[in-house]
């Protein structure tokens, strides 16, 4: 199967080839028609089988070919993960493509995020889940803002995320989850606290094992 046969947009199958990717691996192959139908998401995939594309690329396809950037307060995408090297290695693989892409890891960044935010929010925001809370009680970002714009959530490296010690500022953050927000938990293994996030974040999710 081609990235194009599983629904992404050319312009990406192109961006994708110059950078020498030209086949999807297992986890894309699953993951990404489901992602692209709006469906909420479990993936289990071990670090090296793609699982980074496998959520950045149709989250990219939907965010700015299929519906188009709305006029937002807040970004339209947040991507979680648990430590900084983390938020730069989803960023990297992040095509270079017309938009604004921030990593939000601590507080300099913060201080980044808002100047940014006088330009406009950028479209998403890749940061670990503490920086959420400090936006929040900093008015950088406001919770109805949230409610308005964000339709993606990623959690990745899931089962990391609550034994680092996130669990408060997830609870923070998914008070103001919208109902319509496609939620998408990435792990490497299954684990109790990847069940716990499940039940707190998703709604009848797909759960996909390889
Ligand atoms: P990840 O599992 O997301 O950490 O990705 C591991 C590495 O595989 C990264 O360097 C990716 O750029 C690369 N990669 C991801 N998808 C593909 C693909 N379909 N073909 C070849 N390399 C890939």
């Amino acid at each position: 199967q081609t990235f194009e046969e599983l629904g992404l947009d050319p312009r990406l199958v192109r961006a994708l080839i110059k950078k020498g990717i030209e086949k999807p691996t297992p986890i894309q192959r699953v993951a990404i028609p489901f992602i692209l139908e709006g469906k909420d998401v479990v993936a289990r995939a071990k670090t090296g089988s793609g699982k980074t594309q496998a959520y950045l690329l149709p989250l990219l396809q939907k965010l700015f070919y299929d519906s188009g950037l709305k006029n937002k307060l807040a970004p339209a995408a947040f991507v979680l993960v648990p430590t900084r090297e983390l938020c730069k290695q989803a960023c990297i693989v992040i095509p270079n493509l017309v938009f604004q892409c921030l990593i939000l890891i601590g507080y300099w960044l913060l201080i980044l995020y808002c100047r940014a935010a006088l330009a406009g929010p950028p479209d998403i925001l890749v940061s670990t889940p503490a920086c959420i809370p400090k936006c929040l009680s900093a008015g950088i970002l406001k919770t109805t803002a949230i409610n308005d714009s964000l339709d993606i959530l990623v959690l990745d490296e899931a089962d990391l995320l609550l034994s680092y010690g996130y669990e408060d500022d997830l609870k923070a953050l998914t008070a103001h989850v919208p109902r319509r927000c496609q939620c998408l938990l990435m792990s490497a293994t299954s684990s109790a606290d990847v069940e716990k996030l499940k039940t707190l974040i998703l709604h009848n999710p797909y759960i996909l094992t390889l």
